[in-house]
């Protein structure tokens, strides 16, 4: 039997200097202009209605243009233009199948120098990595922020760079062989918690890093700021910044620590249980910042979701009703259970952290679930299907907002 083998995401920041900062700055308005113009040529034969040219023929012609006219565009890679074009071809198709389903179809936006995101590509061959630093073609030798994450060994596929709030970031694709999946040995059901953000049935705690609790701090804070400073004022686009960075420095804890965590379970060889969130959510957390944790949680189960996939576990969604209130030794519904209460006492002698108690009652409905599913009542449980699509490791998108 043959390995499967999936293409992965890492993405880190690069630590970069002004001068670099600038020529990144022209590598993105270069894949800006390619995309704009092969936007421009494909709507022109829509508008008269000619057949669309194919991107690489597009792609030749381009090349004779930088001979002919565009003779800055030697300054950059040619694997830019290339995936530029291909980006707005993907544009393209995606707008045709979306008319095809009948769905809102969304044309291809012109890319602004503004308001688009700066980004490019370029093709992994020639591309370099060790443990503490990237090998650009055309750049030289760049150093990374997070040590060891990217793996060294491995074949590189492409690598896209990007800009948010002044941090330029790396994104390399990575060729993976999975290894032929283990079968699940155990039930693992996964709580995730307030105080702590994550418990399991098996009594492993995760707290919650106090570094991500201070920048959270620190963003509502900003967040408050923000909402009093006059609108169109200098002052606002400066605290919007502050507030944007703020906001960037979250999500890069939360995503590492969701990372850590997923992983450590993806490899238990487990059958995992998760409540279904979007449920949970609504009942267990509106006293919290909820825009926060609801995007820690749904993030986690994405996450655990394609995991799972690589490791070759089985990921089961139950309904969230009162697993927190249930009693997981004799089954007793404790109605008036509040989020202050840390303990779950039961009048049946049992004594348990909430949490905990929470996990254990979120494990034993995956196997009423499979007896459920077999009787083909299954309520609102339901199980992940593990075809589902391989999403990218890492790829946080985070808004400037
Ligand atoms: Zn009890």
């Amino acid at each position: 039997m043959y390995n499967m083998i999936i293409n992965k995401a890492y993405k880190t920041e690069l630590q970069v200097n002004n001068k670099l900062a600038t020529y990144f700055e022209g590598c993105a308005g270069y894949a800006r202009f390619v995309y704009n113009w092969a936007l421009n040529y494909w709507v022109k034969e829509y508008e008269r209605g000619d057949k669309r040219t194919g991107w690489m023929k597009l792609n030749t012609e381009l090349t004779k243009l930088k001979e002919a006219e565009f003779k800055w565009m030697y300054d950059y890679s040619n694997w830019i233009r290339t995936y530029s074009i291909r980006n707005c071809d993907q544009a393209y198709h995606n707008f045709f199948r979306r008319v095809k389903q009948g769905k809102k179809p969304g044309f291809p936006k012109f890319k602004s120098k503004k308001r688009s995101r700066k980004t490019f590509t370029i093709n992994g061959e020639g591309v370099k990595v060790t443990e503490t630093k990237i090998r650009l073609p055309r750049v030289g030798w760049v150093n990374i922020k997070e040590h060891g994450y990217i793996p060294t060994n491995k074949k590189i596929v492409s690598a896209t760079i990007s800009e948010s709030c002044g941090r330029w970031y790396i994104s390399v694709v990575i060729e993976e062989e999975m290894p032929e999946a283990a079968k699940p040995e155990k039930v693992i059901g996964v709580d995730l918690g307030i105080k702590t953000l994550a418990v399991t049935s098996d009594g492993v705690f995760y707290e919650n890093p106090k570094t991500l609790y201070k920048a959270e701090k620190r963003l509502k804070r900003l967040d408050r700021r923000l909402s009093r400073k006059q609108k169109g004022s200098k002052n606002r686009e400066k605290a919007k910044l502050v507030r944007a960075k703020a906001y960037q420095k979250v999500a890069r804890i939360r995503n590492h620590v969701l990372n850590e965590i997923t992983t450590e379970l993806a490899k238990s060889k487990s059958i995992l249980v998760l409540e279904d969130l979007n449920v949970a959510g609504m009942q267990k957390n509106h006293h919290l910042a909820r825009s926060i944790s609801d995007a820690s949680w749904s993030m986690f189960r994405s996450m655990l979701e394609y995991k799972c996939q690589w490791y070759g576990n089985e990921l089961v969604i139950v309904n969230p009703a009162y697993t927190s209130q249930t009693c997981s030794n004799c089954g007793a519904i404790k109605s008036d259970l509040t989020l202050k209460d840390r303990t779950y006492k039961c009048e049946c002698g049992l004594e348990i952290d909430r949490d905990l108690n929470a996990a254990i009652n979120i494990k034993n409905r995956a196997k009423h679930a499979q007896i459920n599913n077999a009787c083909g009542e299954e309520g609102k449980t339901s199980r992940v299907p593990l075809a589902a699509s391989l999403k990218q490791e890492a790829g946080c998108e985070v808004s400037n907002a």
